[in-house]
C-alpha cells in the first residue's frame, strides 16, 4: 500500500485551499494513482489539514476538497482506496477551533492515519511505503519503519532529505520506485 501526501505531492502546493477551484492535480498524479490501481496496490491519501482547526474554513470544506480530488482522479481513470485526514492542530501551534484544537495521534509524522487505514483495509505493512514532500512525511515513514520517497514537487526541493529512502522527481516516479 502507498501512503500518499496531498499538497505538493498529488496536487499543486497553493497554501490553504479556501476555494475548491484551487485544488489542481499535479501533471502525473492521475497516472501515478492509476499505476497503483492497475497493480492492485492500495492508494491511501494521508494528509494533515489544519485549516478548519485554524478557523480558515469549515471542516466540511475539507471533505468537499477531497470530493473534487476524487472526481479529478476519476477523470484520469484513477481512484483512492482510502482517504485519511488529520484535522487537528494543538493550541500552541495555532489551533483555535474546537474540537480540532487538540493534540492527536494522527497528525503526521504521528502514525495514526496509517494505523487507521491498515485496520480499515485489513492490509499488512510489509510492502508499504510513504510518498510526500515535507519532513512530516519523511518522519511518518521513519517512525513506522517504512521506506519514504521524497518528491521534488511542492516543498520537496527545499525540504531536508535526511531520512528519505529516495528522492524522485514526482509522485509517478515515487510509486514506480515504491511498488516496483
Ligand atoms: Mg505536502
Ligand atoms: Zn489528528
Amino acid at each position: 500500500m502507498a501512503f500518499l501526501d496531498r499538497d505538493g505531492t498529488l496536487v499543486e502546493e497553493r497554501g490553504y485551499l479556501r476555494s475548491i477551484d484551487d485544488l489542481v492535480l499535479l501533471p502525473r498524479a492521475g497516472a501515478a494513482v492509476r499505476w497503483l490501481n492497475e497493480r492492485g496496490v492500495a492508494a491511501v491519501l494521508t494528509t494533515n489539514q489544519s485549516g478548519a482547526a485554524r478557523g480558515f474554513y469549515a471542516s466540511s470544506h475539507i471533505d468537499a476538497l477531497h470530493a473534487r480530488l476524487v472526481a479529478l482522479l476519476a477523470q484520469e481513470g484513477a481512484h483512492l482506496d482510502d482517504v485519511r485526514v488529520c484535522r487537528h492542530l494543538p493550541p500552541e501551534e495555532g489551533g483555535v477551533v474546537s474540537p480540532f484544537n487538540v493534540s492527536c495521534r494522527c497528525r503526521k509524522p504521528g502514525p495514526g492515519l496509517v494505523e487507521d487505514a491498515v485496520a480499515a483495509l485489513d492490509l499488512d505493512l510489509s510492502r508499504a511505503f510513504v510518498v510526500g514532500d515535507k519532513p512530516a512525511d519523511v518522519g511518518l515513514g521513519v517512525g513506522l519503519g517504512l521506506p519514504v520517497a521524497l518528491v521534488l514537487t511542492g516543498y520537496g526541493k527545499t525540504t531536508a532529505r535526511v531520512g528519505a529512502s529516495v528522492v524522485v522527481d514526482d509522485v509517478l516516479d515515487a510509486v514506480m520506485w515504491g511498488a516496483a
